[in-house]
This record gives C-alpha cells, structure tokens and sequence, in this order.
C-alpha cells in the first residue's frame, strides 16, 4: 500500500468506523458465538502470497463482528464503562503514524514532554496537592501507565524497594530476603484483584482490611490489624486504598487511613480506577479529600474521560522513589541530557521499556472537550440536569409533574393521579419527556 491507497483506504476506514458507531444499537450487544467460533472461518496458516485490501476489509463483517461484544453500544451494562471519543480516535491514529517508542527523553522528546505536561494539566483538573505536579522544579509527577493493575503493581514494588532500603540502612546485617519475608501489604476487602495480584507478583504478603456498613475501610480497622502485625514481628510497608470499589463505588476513609500510614511509614496507594475522573467535578471533589497523605494516586481516564484505552494516569509525590527503585542505564540507552533534571525518562517509572505516544489522546481530548465540557460530560444526568428538565417540562405547560429527593438524588416523580388518566395519556407524557430530555442532553457540549 503506497501513500495514494492509504489516503482513500483510510478516508474508507473513518467512514466505516463513523458508521459502526453511529448504528452500533442496532447490532447484537453480545454475540452470538461458540468457542473456538473464529478459528473455522479463516486458513489455518497465514497467505503465502500477499491478499488484496479488498479481501481483508470484508472479513471485518464476516470474521470479526460475529465475535464482537459491543462495549460502545447503548445496551452495554456490563463491567465498567471504557472511554472513548472521536478526538482521542484521531489522536491515536496520529500516534501511529509518528510511531515512536518514548522510554527516554531523547527516543522523542515530544512523547516524554507533552505526558509530563499533560499529567500536570490533568493533576490540577483535579485539584491534586502541588508535591504531585511536576512542573518546571517539583519533585513529583505523572506518568500515564496501561492499566490501573500496573500503577497498583509498580507502587507496591516502589515501596517494597523503599522499605528494603530503609532497614537495610539501620540494620545491614538483614539480608533483603530476610526483610522481604516480614514484609506486609494491606487493602480493602472490596479491593480489586488486581491489588491482590500486585501482591502475589511482588511476592509479599497480602491482608484484606474489613470493611465498615459502607464497605468502607476505616481508619480503626487499620489500625488494630498493624498493631497485632507488628506484635508478630511483621513489617507493615504498604496500604492501597480504594476510591470508587469494583463490586459497590465504596470510598475507604482516607483521611483517616492517611495519617495512620503517615506516621507508620506505609506507602498509601490510591487507586481511583474507575471514580477517579468524577473528581474534576468540584461537588464530586471532596471524595478525593486526604489524597495529600497519598504517596501514589492513580485511574483511568480510559475508563470514564473520554480518552480511550489505554491511559491510566498515576502520579507520585516522590518521583525519585519510584525511579530509583527501578533504574537501569545500559549504554546505548544514556542521553546527554538524562542528569539535567530537566528532563525524565519514563522507561524508569514502568514495568516495560517500549511506551507509545498516548498523552497524544488527552491533548486532542482536554483542547476539544474543555475542562467545562468533561465535567458536563461526567455530570450527564446529574441533580442539575434533572432539575433543569423538570423546569422545562413544567415550564411547557403540557404536563405537571413535581420532583423528590431521593438518597441526595433529585428524582423526577411521575405519579398517575386523575380518574381519567388512560395508557395513551401516560404515552404521550412519556414521549414529552423523552423529547425535551433529548434536547436538553443535544445542548450539551459534545
Ligand atoms: N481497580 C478498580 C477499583 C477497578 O474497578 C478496576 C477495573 O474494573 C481495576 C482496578 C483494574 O483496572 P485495569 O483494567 O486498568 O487494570
């Protein structure tokens, strides 16, 4: 494929996602298939010969729609929502293109400089304390890591080194087995998996902390457990703590549970995987109120900012922590200007070495949304909306209704109420309703 056939098979390509998106809730949300479905649809081997485009293209619809579950359709209820916007789309596909492999500063100084600047723009989004911001001179920072599993996982690595290093410097007749053997990590009991597993790859001991009514972990709870661990003679190093659980969007009390792990010396860990991206919102803001006694903060803007997978946005107080923890220089990836402090090279805050050009995505996504247009985006359907449409239905005049509180949600309560009301009267208020909630949603920014 020359430049010429990429410019019409791509102009081809937008045309069809733009099409699949647009009609996607007519298509089955989950398909119709057996294991192993795929496999009898398509040669055991890959062509000797090279196929034409055409040929690839029509195994889309043949091939791989049949085996699709649709999580952008409108009938998708399952999991957790995942991100997605047309910016973001156009921001990867740019990615692609530029296809550079961002582990040092100077492998593609855009790639490290604008993820360092978008992980700043994001972090005051969310009214993150300074000692998280990078800036020009700051000492923390952000890095966009795949999946809030890896965040998770390089923060309990980061203070498993940390806590090493620490007792090592009292003690230096312990051996780092000898410490690893005592070391204890903690979350909630509603935490998710993948903290557990952090745990298990990190080869420490894991402890689920109970939850309190509100499948909350407080601070007391934390407490008694420490205090029985170090009677055994374990070490306590580390506390993930859950904003927004899996199974119920609980919130562990972390202004209680922050200055415990303060003064106990744990590294608090929040992970905020899915709730996280509310907090830009000012009401919804006070949740994240304690993250100043974090030392690592992490969710995924792929999972309900707009920007689509993978983005997991994780920023730490100390960045030389989570650096130092992980460092290698082999020759031939050394730089002039990597001692400058200047500059970072994010292949020292991850797992892998190779990173793509994801802060692409949150540029194109911040500029074309707005800070406004992600908090309207997060705040569809919320009290403001719906007290907004009821004024406009009543306002209309051709029905009446009265609104309730419901658990802090402002509900609009429609009630049968005359002798005469009949099934086509309830029809048409519901056609009302359905048309003015249509044009007030369409009035928001896109
Ligand atoms: N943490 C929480 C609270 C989650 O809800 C999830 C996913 O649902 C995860 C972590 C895992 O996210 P990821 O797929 O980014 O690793």
């Amino acid at each position: 494929m020359d430049a010429a056939e990429f410019r019409r098979r791509g102009k081809e390509m937008v045309d069809y996602v733009a099409d699949y998106l647009e009609n996607i809730e007519k298509r089955q949300v989950y398909p119709d298939v057996e294991p192993g479905y795929l496999r009898s649809l398509i040669p055991e081997e890959a062509p000797e010969e090279a196929e034409s485009y055409e040929d690839v293209v029509k195994d889309i619809e043949r091939v791989i729609m049949p085996g699709v579950t649709h999580w952008h359709s409108p009938y998708f209820y399952a999991y957790f929502p995942t991100a997605h916007s047309f910016p973001a789309m156009l921001a990867d596909m740019l990615c692609g293109a530029i296809g550079c492999i961002g582990f040092s500063w100077a492998a593609s100084p855009a790639c490290t400089e604008l993820e360092t600047v978008m992980m700043d723009w994001l972090g005051k989004m969310l009214k993150l304390p300074e000692d998280f911001l990078a800036g020009t001179e700051g000492k923390g920072g952000g890095v966009i890591q795949g999946t809030a599993s890896e965040a998770t996982l390089i923060a309990l690595l980061a203070a498993r080194s940390k806590i090493v290093k620490l007792i090592q410097a009292d003690h230096p007749d312990r051996s780092e087995t000898d410490v690893i053997s005592k070391l204890v990590a903690y979350s909630s009991d509603q935490a998710h998996s993948s903290v557990e597993r952090a745990g298990l790859i990190g080869g420490v001991r894991m402890k689920k902390i109970p939850t309190d009514d509100k499948f909350s972990v407080r601070g007391a709870a934390l407490h008694k457990v420490l205090k029985e661990d170090r009677a055994a003679g374990l070490i306590p190093f580390f506390f993930c703590a859950t904003l927004g659980t899996t199974p119920s969007c609980a919130f562990d009390c972390i202004t209680e549970l922050g200055p415990i792990c303060n003064a106990e010396k744990i590294w608090m860990h929040i992970d905020a995987a899915y709730a996280g991206s509310a907090f830009i919102c000012p009401e919804f803001r006070p949740l994240l109120n304690g993250v100043e006694f974090a030392d690592s903060f992490n969710f995924n803007p792929h999972k309900w900012l707009l920007v689509n997978f993978d983005c997991s946005a994780m920023w730490v107080k100390k960045r030389s922590d989570i650096i130092g923890a992980f460092k290698m220089e082999p020759l031939y990836l050394k730089h002039d200007h990597q001692e400058s402090g200047l500059v970072t090279d994010y292949r020292h805050w991850q797992i892998p070495l190779g990173r793509r050009f994801r802060s692409l995505k949150m540029w194109f996504v911040f500029r074309m949304y707005g800070l406004k247009g992600l908090q309207a985006y997060i705040r569809k359907g919320s009290n403001e909306l719906n007290e907004t449409l009821l004024k406009r239905i009543n306002s209309a005049r051709k029905i009446h209704l009265v609104p309730c509180q419901l658990a802090g949600e402002f509900v609009l309560r429609f009630a049968v109420c005359a002798r005469t009301t009949e099934s086509r009267h309830v029809q048409e208020a519901w056609s009302h309703i359905s048309h003015l909630a249509s044009e007030l949603l369409q009035e928001l920014p896109h």
